[in-house]
């Protein structure tokens, strides 16, 4: 097929094409394909600095009724998860603001207060941006924090043998949680200094397709408990476990974290979590060496190779 549109080769073909021959500097640790870029301009800082960028759109990850605060604080969130999901500490963030011309003037202040309220929380300084007339609201943030020098917790190093963690519970966030979610700034950063996870992801697009984006980058398997994953109780309906289970592997927009610990360690791991956290941390299922397989094992022992998948853009 000549001139093939995006919905034509999909998001993760897009993202391909786009990273297939970008500049680079040698002073870059980890480029495009993890949760942020690592970047150490600096051989003898004790720190490492993460960047990333992500917009929030009208009419895809926010409605025209979405109040402008919730628009705000999703957009900052959505950043600030992926920060957390490297074990990283927020800083800074540039905010810029594209709306059309007719927009009240006070929905723009609501944005912003949503956006300050939480950087206020998590100690970040919005220090510039900018604004331009589009056709819909959008919101793009860009933040940068810092991580321990060579700390970062990648997307790759997860081994065969691990045991795979999520926090919280999945499913039903269009409920509300993907507008009022809490980055998990303080369990990734307890995650990254103990050195308890040797990978991690945040789930923005579903445990389905989250989990195989982290075992395609370590190159490795999963088997998935299926009755082990903690369904939120925001999925209502149905109340078929089977269903329930679909949910939470797909809906998406959890920003919970997923994270890969190792088996000698998961035992102190478990109690270290129980003394640190009221948060729930559940082990979901274990890494494997099939590469890129990830199988399922039901309530009778059955198991079956993943089907669902999560949310895909251009589809
Ligand atoms: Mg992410």
């Amino acid at each position: 097929m000549k001139n093939k549109c995006l919905q034509d080769i999909g998001e993760l073909a897009l993202i391909q094409r786009i990273c297939r021959k970008l500049p680079q500097r040698p002073d870059v640790v980890v480029g495009p394909g993890d949760d942020c870029a690592v970047v150490r301009p600096d051989k003898d800082s004790a720190y490492d600095w993460l960047l990333k960028s992500d917009p929030v759109i009208e009419g895809i990850h926010v409605f025209p009724k979405t109040p402008g605060r919730l628009i705000g604080h999703k957009a900052l969130g959505r950043v600030l998860s992926d920060l957390v999901a490297m074990g990283g500490e927020p800083m800074w963030a540039l905010v810029d603001i594209v709306a059309p011309s007719g927009t009240p003037a006070a929905r723009v202040d609501q944005v912003m207060q949503g956006i300050s309220a939480l950087a206020r929380k998590f100690q970040v300084a919005v220090v510039g941006g900018d604004v331009s007339a589009g056709l819909g609201l959008e919101v793009h943030i860009f933040v940068v924090g810092r991580v321990e020098k060579g700390k970062a917790i990648l997307r790759s190093g997860a081994k065969p043998g691990d045991n795979l963690f999520v926090t919280g519970s999945l499913g039903g966030s269009l409920a509300g949680k993907h507008l009022r979610f809490m980055p998990r700034l303080k369990e990734g950063r307890w995650l990254c200094r103990q050195g308890w996870a040797r990978a991690m992801i945040d789930l923005s697009d579903g445990l389905a397709t989250d989990l195989r984006h982290l075992i395609h980058q370590s190159r490795v398997g999963a088997q998935l408990f299926l009755n082990a994953i903690p369904v939120s109780p925001a999925v209502k309906r149905p109340k078929n476990l089977t269903d329930r289970i679909r949910h939470a592997l797909s809906d998406g927009e959890d920003y919970e974290l997923l994270f890969a610990v190792s088996a000698v360690k998961t035992q102190s791991f478990q109690k270290a979590w129980q003394r640190s956290f009221s948060l729930s941390c559940t082990r979901i299922g274990t890494v494997t060496k099939r590469q890129g397989v990830i199988e399922t094992v039901d309530g009778r022992g059955e198991r079956k190779p993943l089907k669902e998948s999560g949310y895909e853009h251009f589809k």
